[in-house]
């Protein structure tokens, strides 16, 4: 992977193709003149910042400063996506004991991504607590003849605020193109719902060492029309395909390096704006490996697959992580 001085100016040359290709095209970038100037601007800053941990200067004392600037700007995120798994009186009796070990977290979000089934019960179960209710796709269309498929408004009727978009099953068993992705993740935010957007490379990509390059495709091809205003509302979840159900997990170096070169990508896409938007880890994430996971500057946070299905275990993972966040700010 190369170092975050050659990643930086990677971002800044490609900014600076695209302006010089929409000028030989005699068009204008799809956004603004003036506001791609902004974002050269905030890059810019954004670069110099970056560098400057990277030249050696990151002392422990740094260290901690960059954790606390990170809690500071960007709320953590726990995730769990139960998949296909639980049946209605499962996931009621799953909210129950999960509610009660977790109620008085105030540290992070916690998100609970259920099958459709299992959304309306939990909506009861979880109303006016810490956990978020999501689902784990959906429609990009808004109503009509579209059999099996469901829409923005039932999940917002069943109080999901967050719905899981492009997650690795769904590219591989469904077929499901960045293309579409795009548009369903432009539909929830349409709708006011907060898209889990996934990305992640296979072993074959990672192994030709490939996988940033990919990831950040992946980014650019499902976020790059959305203004600063829409992106500003997503959660990216960074999920290595082959650290999936696997029980084999990314090192927190390697999470590390991809999160931040998909911030580097959304640092082109919207400036210094970029600092502010949770970017997830997901891959076997467990809780004993929460805690180096969340240590790490770029990573905000995880999207919880196998280990989330138990709701002391999943507890157990959500109380290290905010451990994590209150020793971050001092509490
Ligand atoms: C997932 O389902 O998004 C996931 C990361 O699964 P697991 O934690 O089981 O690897």
């Amino acid at each position: 992977m190369s170092s975050w001085k050659e990643k930086c100016c990677l971002v800044w040359r490609r900014l600076a193709r695209r302006k010089a290709l929409s000028e030989v095209r005699g068009t204008r970038h799809e956004r603004h003149e003036a506001e791609f100037e902004v974002r050269m601007k905030t890059f810019k800053e954004f670069d110099n910042e970056r560098l400057h941990s990277s030249l050696g200067h990151r002392t422990s004392r740094l260290d901690k400063k960059w954790r606390n600037n990170k809690v500071a700007k960007r709320r953590p995120v726990i995730a769990g996506n139960w998949k296909m798994f639980k049946t209605v009186s499962e996931a009621e009796d799953y909210a129950v004991r999960f509610l009660e070990e977790v109620k008085d977290v105030t540290e992070l979000d916690i998100i609970l991504c259920a099958p459709f089934t299992a959304l309306y019960p939990l909506k009861n179960e979880l109303e006016e607590s810490v956990v978020h209710l999501g689902a784990q796709n959906m429609s990009w269309a808004d109503q009509g003849a579209y059999t099996g498929e469901i829409s923005a408004q039932m999940l917002l009727d069943v109080a999901c605020t967050y719905v899981i978009l492009g997650h690795s099953e769904r590219r591989e068993f469904y077929g499901e193109t960045d293309q579409e992705i795009a548009k369903k993740v432009q539909k929830a935010l349409a709708a006011g719902l907060t898209p889990i957007f996934c990305v992640g490379e296979n072993l074959n990509v990672r192994e030709e060492g490939k996988a940033a390059e990919r990831v950040q495709a992946q980014v650019s091809l499902a976020l790059s029309s959305l203004s600063i205003e829409e992106l500003s509302r997503i959660v990216i979840a960074y999920e290595p395909i082959w650290a999936i159900g696997t029980g084999k997990t990314a090192s927190s170096n390697d999470a590390q390096e991809m999160c931040a070169a998909i911030r580097n990508t959304l640092t082109g896409l919207m400036g210094l704006d970029a600092e502010k938007v949770p970017i997830l880890y997901g891959g076997s994430v467990k809780a004993e490996n929460i805690v180096e996971l969340l240590n790490e500057p770029d990573v905000d946070g995880a999207l919880v697959g196998g280990a989330s299905l138990d709701p002391l275990g999943f507890a157990k993972l959500v109380h290290n992580a905010a451990a994590v966040v209150a020793r971050a700010e001092g509490i």
